[in-house]
């Protein structure tokens, strides 16, 4: 005797991983949750440069592509006077 297979729900990850809009934008609940991977602290979005700013480690993390770059490799060093700071 057959038994109907019942179509599993699609994985939650899957549904993530197809959800397009997360990328058209930065989402400001991911910017909630994204702090400076080494101090831990929160990040000041810059809309016009397109980073994120770590004011105690001066430090601007670049968004590439809509997503954000969280690697010191890749972060811009500020100088101690930049408007980015104030
Ligand atoms: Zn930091």
């Amino acid at each position: 005797m057959l038994c109907r297979q019942v179509p599993l729900p699609l994985p939650v990850w899957l549904l993530m991983s197809n959800n397009v809009s997360w990328r058209s934008r930065l989402d400001p609940r991911l910017l909630e949750i994204l702090v400076c991977p080494i101090c831990k602290g929160p990040l000041d979005y810059r809309k016009a440069q397109a980073e994120l700013v770590c004011k105690p480690c001066r430090l601007a993390y670049p968004i590439k592509d809509d997503i954000p770059v969280m690697l010191e490799d890749e972060a811009r060093s500020l100088p101690s006077d930049a408007p980015e700071l104030a």
